[in-house]
């Protein structure tokens, strides 16, 4: 199991597996957060039942949910607005560093390693 969490520690969740390869996402948001994602279907992530709430951030056709930390601003997880969407993504870097440094490095998808 893998357990990660923001900054100040008030967003926390785990995933049972470790990412086999992690995404720098190159579009006009993610660049600028700088965010490193690890997709996952929902119901594999869970939240500490604690975590605080988080701050959302959508633009252009409101199909996806950036969160954000209300306390530290750690970029934590996306989620798809619609409830049957089976994919989310969570910031590798609220994780272990090593758990992002073992994984295969993608950039637009793309292996770049
Ligand atoms: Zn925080």
């Amino acid at each position: 199991m893998i357990e990660a969490s923001c900054h100040c520690g008030a967003i926390r969740f785990t995933v049972e597996a470790a990412p086999t390869e992690v995404n720098d996402c190159g579009c006009s948001i993610c660049r600028r957060y700088g965010t490193l994602w690890a997709y996952y279907e929902p119901n594999e992530v869970r939240f500490a039942a604690e975590s605080g709430p988080t701050d959302v951030y959508m633009w252009g056709e409101r199909r996806l949910e950036l969160h954000r930390c209300r306390t530290c601003g750690c970029v934590t997880h996306w989620r798809a607005r619609d409830p049957n969407s089976t994919r989310m993504g969570v910031n590798a870097r609220m994780m272990p560093p090593e758990v992002a440094a073992s994984a295969v490095m993608l950039r637009n998808g793309l292996p770049i390693r």
